[in-house]
């Protein structure tokens, strides 16, 4: 969808303040031992997010109208301020947060979600700087857009995962690396 400056950046304020939230409202409660499982729950919720953004950029974002169409016009026009807006994700994060908390204890369930906030977030940045800032001959962030870039190449089916390659090559889907690429570990 296409966006002005302020709402594409929206993320940016909207969730560190759903983290925070998640954060203190889970953890304010919470006994010891469910404060020294925490951090365990965040990871489990960041690892989660890998895997969710993998699946929601293949099989939703290229295959599920009107996602599929609006997707589409990014991959046209890479440039563009043209994302998933807050409204939107933010709302779906604070619905997925309350359908743990029916799950999970409470403070199991805020950093699970806290987890998939802070996955979303570190995503929505790098997706961002991957179509939008230099990075250093190299580097991680150099590896990061070379591999985007071969998933904005018409007719590529392949890289869908932008945090990180692994799921890419767990589903057959990394395409070929270069030596540079692999002796890094991407
Ligand atoms: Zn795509
Ligand atoms: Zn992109």
């Amino acid at each position: 969808m296409r966006m002005s400056r302020w709402s594409y950046r929206a993320d940016r304020a909207v969730f560190p303040m759903l983290l925070a939230a998640a954060g203190s409202v889970s953890l304010w409660h919470a006994s010891m031992r469910q404060s020294e499982e925490w951090p365990a729950w965040v990871l489990a919720g960041l690892a989660t997010w890998t895997l969710l953004e993998y699946l929601l950029h293949r099989w939703v974002l290229h295959r599920v109208p009107p996602f599929k169409r609006l997707h589409a016009e990014h991959h046209e026009h890479p440039f563009e301020l043209i994302g998933t807006p807050t409204w939107l994700s933010a709302p779906l994060f604070v619905l997925a947060w309350l359908t743990l908390t029916q799950a999970l204890a409470r403070p199991a369930a805020g950093g699970a979600a806290a987890g998939l906030m802070a996955g979303y977030l570190a995503y929505s940045l790098l997706h961002d700087a991957a179509h939008h800032r230099r990075a250093a001959p190299g580097g991680w962030l150099a590896r990061v857009k070379r591999r985007h870039a071969r998933h904005h190449q018409p007719g590529a089916n392949g890289d869908f995962g932008v945090s990180t390659a692994f799921w890419d090559r767990v589903f057959g889907t990394a395409t070929t690396v270069g030596r540079d690429d692999r002796r890094a570990g991407r």
